[in-house]
């Protein structure tokens, strides 16, 4: 079968890597020189399995409005004239009741696991390096207020089998010795040991080449248009450099896939929310953190990539704006070289920011569709590098015409 897949961010790159493994005939097509250039670029680097949660929740519609009257707040909101911006925003609110947070967070759990295990069976067989660091998350917290919440996610861990531990102050500077710079600042920790952080460009960079070997073709610099359909399911995907014939299409192309998915007549509710990233390469006497982190009260992550500390967060939700704002990147470069002021230079910082594909549950939305031979594989929001490979496993089942590994209850667009 000649599968075409529309993105080669990290979601994409990852399918094409598991359909070629099956010894499909794939195609991958994106608009960029190359692969993981837009939002899979730069991103916090975290396999979030354990440490992740809805953006939603009971408290959170409170805590809005004190963020949007806030301009330096984590969430910044500039409301558009578009109706479908609304619409989302109407979505996520119903998403805010004690009962979907609980539902979704477990869903969350259940699917980073999976993932996670995929992402593993990628590395045994290929042998691959992303700077992978594979010692767990620091989830930090410097006033008392956030100690509180901690107790709230070792329970739902808990539930869920996964181990955490919590740490005192002194405890989290034995664990992660940079944090001595901060010794003082830090009120606990929590440590997920389960979790990783690893190069997302790398990974993706390094996978498109072993795509390419096992035969995979790139059609780099085609922006895609629109598609010809024949009886209910895609005949040939148009873009600007010819149109491209497949027998099945996997739609992955992040932030823009519902732009496209409207010319099929589907209603994708996935819209973009920009995120900041700054990356700093490492100081002589190396005193950045090796272990990834969290830092609650700023809302920020930061991982170690080699020679380089990444940090990042913020969440702009201003439609499909993709200019850096200087000031938003900046504070993100505060919020860590706060925690660590001797960790690297901050003039050498390069700043960064993407649009994540966020759904109003922010689970992602995979598998078939009304059209007979399209895949979706998109809207992963916060998690798309932590969920790539399991996503990807998922759709090459489905296109094996086998059932998913994985339960897809809640990861279907029905749910919408
Ligand atoms: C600041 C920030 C921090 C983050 N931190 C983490 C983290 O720690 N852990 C985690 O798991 N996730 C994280 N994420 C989320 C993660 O980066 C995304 O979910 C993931 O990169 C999405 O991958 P994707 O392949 O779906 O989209 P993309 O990487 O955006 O790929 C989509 C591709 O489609 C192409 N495309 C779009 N439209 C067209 C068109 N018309 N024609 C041709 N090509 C097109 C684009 O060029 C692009 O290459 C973070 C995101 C941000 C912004």
């Amino acid at each position: 079968m000649h599968v075409v897949v529309l993105g080669a961010g990290v979601v994409g790159i990852a399918t094409a890597y598991q359909l070629a493994r099956q010894g499909h005939r794939v195609t991958v097509v994106d608009r960029q020189p190359g692969p993981a250039l837009e939002t899979s670029f730069a991103n916090a680097a975290q396999i979030a399995a354990a440490l992740c949660g809805p953006w939603s929740g009971p408290g959170v519609p409170f805590k809005l409005w004190g963020w949007l009257r806030d301009a330096d707040s984590p969430l910044r909101f500039k409301p558009q004239a578009d109706p479908r911006q609304w619409m989302w925003g109407l979505r996520f609110l119903m998403e805010c009741t004690q009962a979907r947070h609980d539902l979704t967070f477990r869903r969350m759990l259940e699917f980073g696991r999976y993932s996670q295990q995929a992402l593993a069976q990628v590395k045994a067989d290929t042998g691959m390096q992303y700077h992978q660091v594979e010692a767990g998350i620091l989830k930090l917290c410097t006033t008392e207020e956030t100690v509180a919440d901690l107790a709230v996610l070792e329970s739902l861990l808990g539930d869920a089998g996964i181990p955490t531990k919590r740490l005192t102050p002194a405890e989290c500077v034995t664990l992660e010795p940079a944090l001595a710079q901060a010794r003082d600042r830090l009120t606990a920790g929590l440590h997920l040991p389960t979790d990783e952080s690893g190069d997302a460009y790398l990974f993706t960079t390094r996978l498109a080449d072993l795509c390419a070997e096992m035969g995979v073709a790139f059609r780099y610099g085609a922006t895609i248009t629109g598609f010809e359909l024949e009886n209910g399911a895609i005949d040939e995907v148009e873009t600007d450099k010819g149109a491209i014939e497949g027998d099945a299409f996997v739609l992955a192309l992040g932030s823009y896939s519902p732009k496209l998915a409207r010319r099929l007549g589907l209603s994708l509710p996935v819209w973009p929310v920009k995120g900041y990233s700054a990356t700093v390469p490492v100081g002589p006497g190396d005193s950045a953190p090796r272990i990834s982190l969290y830092v609650a009260e700023k809302k920020v992550a930061m991982s170690r990539l080699g020679d380089n500390l990444r940090i990042a967060g913020m969440a702009d939700i201003a439609g499909y704006d993709t200019a850096l704002d200087p000031r938003r990147a900046r504070q993100v470069l505060d919020a860590g070289l706060d925690i660590f002021p001797q960790a690297g230079d901050r003039d050498q910082a390069r700043l960064w920011c993407g649009l994540r594909p966020l759904t109003p549950d922010g689970l992602p939305i995979l598998g078939r569709c009304k059209l007979a031979n399209l895949y979706l594989n998109t809207g992963h929001g916060t998690y798309g590098w932590t969920y790539a490979c399991g996503s990807a496993r998922v759709i090459a089942d489905l296109i094996a015409g086998r059932a998913p590994e994985h339960d897809l209850s809640g990861l279907t667009l029905s749910r919408f």
